[in-house]
């Protein structure tokens, strides 16, 4: 009997190879072009332009819409023309497959800095009970931004926009915290919910937002304050990574809490921010945390102050025991006594950071980004099809195949635009519209006798005519994450 069954599953496996895999082999001819072409399997691996989900399709769509509210600022207009947001419902966006990978770089920038000074990432519910809303207080104070909703037993729950109650809870529930333990800085990267009135300059101010919010509790005020001045530290240093000229500014604590506030605000005409810089020392307010009328510094009382608009990008309050008083968050001191922790919270606008970048940095018709966080750092433009350099387009997979093995910090970061069907000159301004921080447009001068890439960087504007060996040393010192 065995080995009946057994021939009978060899024969039925058999045919099952005959059918499905070594006819599909045959007719597809793909083993006999991998054979052919050396190339042909690491193509398959490549970026092409042509297969990127970055619809230009969606272009007319979104600028006509009107469900995104108004289409008011540069990042919002260049980011919809260049497939990477598209409006949903108002406020709301679909991050497309290009802005996902920018904002996983700055995830990784964010977190790099948060655990650099002791931050642990964690991720807490959206869905908030009410109860702790109420407890704190908040439940009436937010009024109408906080998106309200009732489970099935028409119990209450908020779509958080800020996490207080719930770390704090959290940390409450510890019962055997000690003192050996603080500081302790607790962090996520996750969705937020404001019900805005109007949600206007694309992801500058939507309903729904990415934020990263820490929260701190320390043994003293005196520790909690030196845990504070640590997170502005890791702020500036992020901000300075990315190229974007942030100022610290003293600012109001609004419905938060606490006592000490700052703001980090990126300078832009659009910002809705109003801030007081003086122009002789390092004194800088929110307008809101000043007198209207006031001109002189009250710092160094000699500067006076001038007005500038700015992007919050980032906030950090000073909480002393605000919360953590209501949701008893203790810890066991050195001398063994339960005693109240002292608390600070830490925004940064996620998705508010990668479109204030774009904002600012970026030309009227091309994006720029932080080199850092680009989508992709290098595109490779062959030839067109068809004219008279086509030859040079083996040479341009070539290259991309060499930067691909050679430097290790590009991988995943080439892509080539395999739309040779269009004019290098309609692909370049493609190119540049998106900003890729490297452009290398390989045509004439790679078939002379010493072949030269055309290498356009898009940070310092310059062109710089390259052989390969020179592209390699150039693009081998591209910082990646
Ligand atoms: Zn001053």
């Amino acid at each position: 009997m065995e080995p009946a069954v057994h021939k009978s599953w060899r024969r039925v496996f058999h045919n099952l190879h005959r059918a499905f895999i070594i006819p599909k082999r045959n007719s597809s001819g793909w083993a006999d072009h991998a054979a052919a072409s050396p190339h042909s399997s690491h193509v398959k691996s490549t970026l092409l332009v042509s297969r990127l989900y970055q619809p230009s399709n969606l272009r007319d769509m979104g600028l006509d819409s009107q469900v995104a509210g108004e289409m008011s600022c540069k990042s919002q207009r260049l980011m919809q023309q260049a497939g990477l947001i598209h409006p949903s419902n108002p406020g709301c966006y679909y991050y497309l497959p290009t802005a996902v990978r920018s904002m996983e770089k700055l995830i990784r920038v964010i977190d790099q800095e948060m655990q650099g000074i002791g931050g642990q990432k964690l991720d807490m519910p959206s869905l908030c009970s009410a109860d702790l809303w109420k407890a704190s207080e908040r439940w009436d104070l937010m009024g109408k931004e906080l998106f309200r909703l009732k489970d099935r037993h028409g119990t209450d729950y908020c779509l958080g926009p800020t996490h207080e109650e719930a770390v704090t809870t959290l940390v409450a529930h510890q019962a055997t915290l000690s003192y050996r333990q603080l500081p302790l800085l607790l962090y996520q990267i996750t969705r937020k919910f404001r019900d805005e009135p109007k949600p206007k300059f694309g992801l500058l101010r939507g309903r729904e937002f990415y934020m990263k919010d820490m929260y701190s509790f320390d043994v003293s005020e005196e520790a909690a304050h030196q845990t504070y001045e640590s997170v502005c530290q890791a702020y500036t240093r992020l901000f300075a990574r990315l190229g974007l000229r942030c100022v610290q500014v003293q600012a109001d604590t609004g419905n938060i809490g606490g006592t000490l506030s700052h703001e980090f605000q990126l300078p832009a005409d659009i910002g809705e921010d109003r801030l007081l810089v003086c122009g002789n020392c390092s004194f800088s307010a929110n307008v809101e945390t000043l007198s209207s009328d006031k001109t002189d510094c009250p710092r160094c009382s000699t500067g006076s102050l001038v007005e500038s608009k700015g992007i919050e990008v980032g906030h950090t309050f000073y909480l002393g025991k605000k919360y953590s008083h209501v949701f008893e968050a203790t810890f066991s001191s050195a001398q063994n006594k339960l005693t109240t922790a002292e608390m600070g919270c830490y925004g940064l606008g996620v998705t508010r950071i990668l479109a204030a970048a774009i904002e600012v940095m970026s030309t009227e018709e091309e994006i720029r980004w932080p080199g850092l966080i680009a989508p992709y750092q290098v595109c490779v433009l062959p030839p067109k099809k068809g004219s008279k350099v086509d030859e040079a387009s083996v040479l341009a997979e070539e290259l991309v195949q060499t930067l691909g093995e050679a430097l290790p910090c590009l991988r995943g970061e080439v892509v080539l635009d395999d739309r040779t069907q269009m004019s290098i000159g309609k692909r370049l301004k493609d190119a540049c519209r998106l900003g890729y921080p490297y452009i290398v447009v390989v045509g004439q001068g790679a078939l002379e006798e010493t072949p030269k890439f055309e290498v356009i960087c898009q940070q310092t504007g310059e062109t710089m005519f390259l052989s390969k060996d020179g592209v390699l040393d150039l693009l081998g010192k591209v910082e990646t994450l």
